[in-house]
């Protein structure tokens, strides 16, 4: 067992990390139980294909759970979603002190966060993540939210979970496609500030995709490690450093809003081609080698994620792509702040970019 705290000033909480967790989960989730029974929201895949283990685990302790099952998908993180699941959780008479816990991806996850934010004005939600990309990245942090019809994301609050339950087996009932995914955000970490697991990333990859238990072990905490350091220095995101998390996604953010955010392009999809976009635009700008650029776009080719505009399916050209990026919630006063590296494990936060010099490159992209 794995145990990363996350401390935020006075408050701290605790990731814990283990094979088989979800079997095991009743001595965690113990101290949560109000009248013999803890609230869990899930959609309808991820009860099919993990909630039962939860639920054997805890009725072996002799606590029940109220399983509260959306459908999958983005359209679930929306306010018709989150209308329906709170007065799900008041009809429950979910109090205050009520741990609420969110089983599943990270629609569950930003959901059920954004919810217990709110729901009588705050009370505790538990995560147990069950996709690569929430275990490694939105399942840590306490960032909630919904979509709007004007964005992702665009409404949402800061609300830390008491606990995360991390078990790495759940992906072994998770579509190969979704792994994928979630592995953008594993590379991610590397490209940041830590050019060695970038290293291992190349090396251990195909192992980790293909379920390899100690690779996927390895990643998991390291990312959460990572994550969980930059949330502790910069927890809403006010002195750039948690901004340094975005790497890629103001480029991915744009082919999500061109694919307009469907299956075509999964989050982490959008992600790689976004960090391969922006180390070779930080090469052609001169900041950083080419050759670090290359190594970024085989490596996500290699572990079958889209590197490239064409990859991602993507046509429109430089102006329209840099019309989506106007809507970033990071623009600051007609500027977008912009993540660039000068190197493997260099990254920076670049608030001189100028956005015609963007769209010309997106045009050569193409
Ligand atoms: P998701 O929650 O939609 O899950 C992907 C799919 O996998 C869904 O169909 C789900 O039902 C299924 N699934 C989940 N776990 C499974 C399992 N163990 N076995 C079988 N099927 C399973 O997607 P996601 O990639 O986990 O999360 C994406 C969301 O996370 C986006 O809305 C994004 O905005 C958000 N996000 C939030 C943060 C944050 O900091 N809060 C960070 C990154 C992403
Ligand atoms: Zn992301």
């Amino acid at each position: 067992m794995t145990l990363v705290p996350v401390s935020l000033g006075t408050r701290s909480y605790d990731i814990v990390i283990e094979d088989g967790l979800l079997d095991r989960a009743d001595t965690h989730l113990a101290p949560y139980v109000r009248n013999g029974r803890l609230v869990v929201v899930t959609d309808e895949n991820v009860a099919a294909a993990q909630l039962s283990r939860l639920d054997a685990s805890l009725a072996a302790s002799g606590i029940g759970i109220t399983p509260i099952v959306l459908a999958p998908g983005e359209s679930t993180k929306s306010w018709d979603g989150l209308e329906r699941l709170m007065n799900r959780l008041l009809a429950l008479g979910v109090e205050r002190k009520d741990a609420i816990i969110a089983l599943g991806g990270g629609v569950i996850g930003d959901l059920v966060g954004f919810a217990a934010a709110i729901l009588k004005r705050g009370c505790r939600f538990i995560q147990i993540p069950t996709t690569l990309l929430s275990q490694v990245d939105s399942s840590v942090g306490g960032k909630t939210a919904i979509n709007t019809s004007a964005g992702k994301n665009l409404v949402g609050a800061f609300h830390q979970p008491v606990l995360v339950l991390i078990d790495p087996t759940s992906l072994d009932t998770l579509p190969a496609r979704e792994v994928r995914a979630g592995y953008a955000e594993v590379v991610k970490y590397g490209l940041i500030d830590d050019a060695d697991f970038f290293a291992w990333c190349e090396a251990n990859g195909t192992a980790l995709l293909s379920g390899d238990p100690a690779a996927r072990a390895y990643a998991i905490e390291k990312s959460v490690r990572a994550k969980a350091a930059i949330v502790a220095e910069d927890e809403e995101e006010k002195t750039g450093r948690r901004a340094l998390l975005n790497l890629g996604h103001t480029f991915g953010h744009a082919l999500e809003a061109e694919t307009g955010y469907s299956d075509r392009l999964l989050h982490g999809e959008a992600v790689a081609a976004g960090m391969a976009l922006a180390f070779r635009f930080s090469a052609a700008q001169g900041l950083c080698s080419a050759d670090d650029a290359a190594r970024v776009g085989a490596h996500l080719g290699a572990a079958g994620l889209p590197a490239s505009l064409r990859q991602a399916g993507v046509s429109a050209d430089g102006a329209a792509l840099v019309a989506h990026m106007l809507h970033d919630k990071k623009m600051e006063g007609g500027t977008l702040p912009f993540l660039l590296a000068r190197g493997i494990g260099q990254t920076y936060l670049d608030k001189t970019v100028d956005l015609n010099s963007v769209a010309t490159f997106l045009d050569q992209e193409a």
